[in-house]
């Protein structure tokens, strides 16, 4: 059940990540650190077998107004990255 569940969110992730891009990240994930606003992701590395975004790859970002003035330091978003990468099901390579 527990596989199977993990599919579900691969597939989801991929769908969103390669073919729409600019996908949000649901709120329960992460939200900004920064400003508390919704985050969105994009893959730009994956595994070219199976399409998997890798650890590494991905790019998070907050498209708040106010996501000029965001310092984007590391302390404060490797939390949020990480978060993000177990929710798309990120692989290392
Ligand atoms: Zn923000």
């Amino acid at each position: 059940m527990e596989a199977k569940k993990n599919a579900d969110v691969k597939r989801v992730g991929l769908n969103d990540l390669l073919y729409g891009g600019n996908c949000p990240v649901p709120k329960y994930i992460a939200v900004c650190p920064e400003c508390g606003d919704k985050l969105h992701v994009d893959a730009m590395e994956w595994e070219t077998e199976s399409g998997v975004p890798t650890t590494g790859g991905l790019y998070v970002y907050c498209k708040n107004k106010e996501q000029d003035s965001h310092m984007y330091w590391q302390s404060d978003w490797q939390s949020i990255i990480n978060a993000a990468e177990k929710w798309c099901g990120a692989v290392d390579v």
